[in-house]
């Protein structure tokens, strides 16, 4: 941001999460001095936190574009005139990605962690217990050489067990919420 820098991403980023970690950047940098700029950046920082959360908001796009007009316009420095560019390159380019979030309530990068879930997969669990015996919160259950569980009431969605099974056995996915709801 602001400095020519380049970011390289794949499919596992979430590009409405990438709006919204550039806006939370540019909103508490700005000087407050245009009313567009403090208050209009705020207010898009809300909808796109409540869109990543899953909250049901059809016409967000929509009006994440008139409030980023107004934004451009309405401000006097380059901070504001430049604020909401991310959010209007990621509706331009990946759109679609806006509309699963808000019309499915699914993230397709499995990012948002108010829309996944983890689950461990029958047929690859070696009951190895390592997930087990490092998980953090106690959300994962099983015993030595049977088939592991997650119980997604526990589960605060760390990925610790993703990372600790990968590799090896990869028997733990995450999983659109929709899809155990
Ligand atoms: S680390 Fe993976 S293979 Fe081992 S018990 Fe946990 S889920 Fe199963
Ligand atoms: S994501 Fe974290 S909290 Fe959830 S089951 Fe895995 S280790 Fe436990």
């Amino acid at each position: 941001m602001g400095s020519g820098g380049l970011v390289v991403m794949d499919h596992r980023n979430c590009m409405v999460e990438v709006a919204r970690y550039f806006l939370e950047f540019t909103q508490n940098e700005s000087c407050g001095k245009c009313v567009p700029c403090r208050l209009g950046t705020k207010q898009m920082l809300e909808i796109l936190t409540e869109i990543i959360e899953g909250k049901d908001r059809p016409g967000d796009v929509e009006l994440l574009m008139e409030l980023s007009k107004g934004i451009k316009s309405g401000s006097l420095g380059g901070l504001g005139q430049s604020a909401p560019n991310p959010v209007l390159t990621t509706i331009n380019f990946f759109r679609d990605e806006y509309e699963a979030h808000i019309n499915e309530k699914i993230c397709p990068a499995f990012h948002c962690k108010e829309l996944i879930n983890y689950r461990v997969i029958d047929e690859e669990c070696d009951g190895c217990m390592l997930c087990l015996k490092s998980y953090p919160v106690g959300a994962i259950a099983g015993e030595k050489k049977k088939t592991h569980f997650i119980d997604t009431n526990k589960c605060i969605k760390c990925g610790t067990c993703i990372e600790l099974c990968s590799g090896k056995y990869d028997a733990i996915e995450r999983i659109h919420a929709e899809e155990n709801s």
